[in-house]
């Protein structure tokens, strides 16, 4: 019994220790959390000239483009399937058509939502 009242005590003083903190979690989704301005969500292209780059500094093969007669980009596809958000496409891309937005919110049911497509379809005319 005595052991029984000990642990009870024990509980209590743990409640009443972390009542008045501040607390570490967050009523999400209703609350979200302040990102600071390095952090590496969802990502955006716009403007690729189809150097290459990005392709290679991928660890992970999920970006991919096509060129259309004029060689221009075009399908430039992420898959986020495959995506660890490393920001490598991010840091290489030599004109900057590669952005890192704050989104995270990026759970789906449809796995083609998670194929990001950018730069517009290929056109050969
Ligand atoms: S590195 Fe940038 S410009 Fe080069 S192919 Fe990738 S997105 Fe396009
Ligand atoms: S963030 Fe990393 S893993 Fe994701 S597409 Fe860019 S280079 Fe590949």
């Amino acid at each position: 019994m005595f052991v029984g009242i000990k642990s009870t005590f024990e509980g209590l003083m743990t409640v009443f220790k972390h009542l008045f903190k501040r607390a570490v979690t967050l009523e999400y989704p209703e609350k979200k959390k302040v990102l600071n301005d390095s952090f590496r969500g969802k990502l955006e292209v716009n403007g690729c000239v189809g150097c290459g780059v990005c392709l290679k500094v991928c660890p992970t093969g999920a970006i991919s483009y096509q060129k259309d007669g004029n060689a221009k980009v075009c399908n430039y596809k992420i898959d986020l399937k495959k995506c660890i958000f490393c920001g490598n496409c991010y840091y290489y891309c030599p004109t900057g058509a590669i952005k890192m937005t704050k989104d995270y919110e990026l759970a789906s049911e449809n796995k083609e939502d998670l194929i990001l497509k950018y730069e517009g379809e290929c056109r050969n005319d």
